[in-house]
């Protein structure tokens, strides 16, 4: 019996491998987030993309949790928050902003370290058994991993600015038989999983086991190839591995040496950089994350936070009960900045929409 016939909702069963890169991948607006990798055994990364390895039963599932085929936000956020967004709620559903810093300070974090401290917190209250984090190699090139304790966890805090299938190391926690995953990354990866999560379908992968989702905001990511050669070689003359540090600060891109100087140019400068997939994006604040963490809106060495769910609402007050991270209040200059460059996202979406043709994804 074919799954339509078994299944009568959802429709898209039966749309395989060949709509998703038919619709995603050939058309540039695949993000690389590495869904469709993590829960497919039949989907592999091959030459910096989705790839199908195997014969394809058209089962629908890397159609369906793919962000970029269909995202309908106010169906995600009826069923993850019971309402949707207002006009006024441009960074998404939440229920408190704060600025906020880890104790002790992270090293090599990008900001204040709330992103590492909060999965540090999760692991050590037994609110996950493992995390999938971003970290890199010598040459700056990502590497998700999952991880099971503080200081790995420490060990790959900062910014990469560069896109990595990350999601997909979240199958390697399901195959190593951890029950409870933590996740941090961008927004893009933060709605695949929320998909996988919240989609009624008629599979069952673990998807209950992934327990926590920790976004960072995000207005655009770059290509790898392109912003080490075209940025990092040919305008500064540095090595990959002589870089220390990337960061984007007050408009412009810094690249920061080992010798601890600063190279910057103009973000808009970077725009020959920046990869295709990410054009098709409105999601600034990882608006489905259980808690979202930012820079823009706190000072330097703080983070914006963001608490969604009841889930990173908990987690932060045993963050800030034990001490892993102290508070000040965010200011409504800063959230109002924040608010403008998420708006500016959307803007930008949907142009780019209009461009490359994309249907489906509706803010
Ligand atoms: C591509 C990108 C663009 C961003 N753009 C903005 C922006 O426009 N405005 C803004 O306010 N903030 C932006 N951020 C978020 C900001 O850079 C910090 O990640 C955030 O403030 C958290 O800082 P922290 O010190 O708490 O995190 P840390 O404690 O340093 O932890 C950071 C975590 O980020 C993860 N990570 C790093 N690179 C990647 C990656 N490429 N993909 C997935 N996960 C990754 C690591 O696993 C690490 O655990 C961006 C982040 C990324 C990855
Ligand atoms: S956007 Fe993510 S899920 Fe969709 S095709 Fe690309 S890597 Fe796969
Ligand atoms: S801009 Fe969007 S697509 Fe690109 S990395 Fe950020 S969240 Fe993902």
């Amino acid at each position: 019996m074919a799954a339509k016939e078994k299944f009568a909702e959802p429709t898209y069963l039966e749309c395989g491998f060949g709509e998703l890169e038919y619709k995603v991948i050939k058309s540039e607006i695949c993000c690389r987030c590495g869904t469709c990798e993590a829960f497919c055994p039949r989907i592999e990364h091959v030459e910096n993309k989705p790839a199908l390895v195997n014969y394809d039963p058209l089962c629908g599932l890397c159609f369906t949790y793919c962000p970029r085929t269909f995202l309908d936000m106010g169906a995600m956020e009826t069923k993850l928050f019971g309402r949707t967004r207002n006009a006024t709620e441009a960074l998404g559903i939440y229920k408190k902003a704060v600025s906020a810093q880890a104790k002790p300070i992270v090293a090599g974090a990008q900001d204040g370290g709330v992103a590492s401290a909060l999965l540090v917190q999760a692991l050590q209250s037994g609110v996950i058994d493992c995390a999938v984090v971003t970290d890199r190699d010598e040459e700056w090139r990502t590497v998700a991993k999952v991880v099971t304790s503080a200081e790995e966890i420490s060990a790959s805090a900062g910014t990469k600015y560069t896109i990595s299938n990350s999601v997909d190391a979240v199958r390697v926690a399901l195959e190593k038989g951890y029950k409870k995953i933590g996740f941090v990354g961008t927004p893009c990866q933060i709605q695949g999983l929320r998909k996988v999560k919240l989609l009624d379908e008629p599979y069952q992968f673990g998807q209950d086991r992934i327990a926590l989702l920790v976004g960072l905001f995000c207005m655009e990511n770059f290509d790898y190839e392109a912003l080490m050669n075209g940025l990092v070689k040919a305008r500064f003359g540095l090595a990959p591995k002589d870089v220390a540090r990337f960061e984007i600060k007050k408009g412009m891109f810094r690249v920061i040496d080992k010798t601890g100087k600063a190279h910057e140019v103009k973000i808009e400068e970077t725009d020959a950089f920046t990869f295709p997939g990410c054009g098709p994006c409105f999601d600034f604040a990882s608006e489905l994350a259980d808690i979202s963490v930012g820079s823009v809106g706190s000072g330097d060495g703080w983070s914006t936070v963001l608490t969604r769910t009841d889930v990173g609402e908990k987690l932060y007050a045993v963050a800030l009960a034990k001490g892993a991270v102290s508070e000040k209040p965010v200011s409504e200059k800063g959230l109002a900045l924040a608010g403008r460059l998420a708006a500016g996202k959307v803007k930008r979406f949907e142009s780019k929409c209009a461009l490359m043709n994309v249907s489906g994804i509706i803010r």
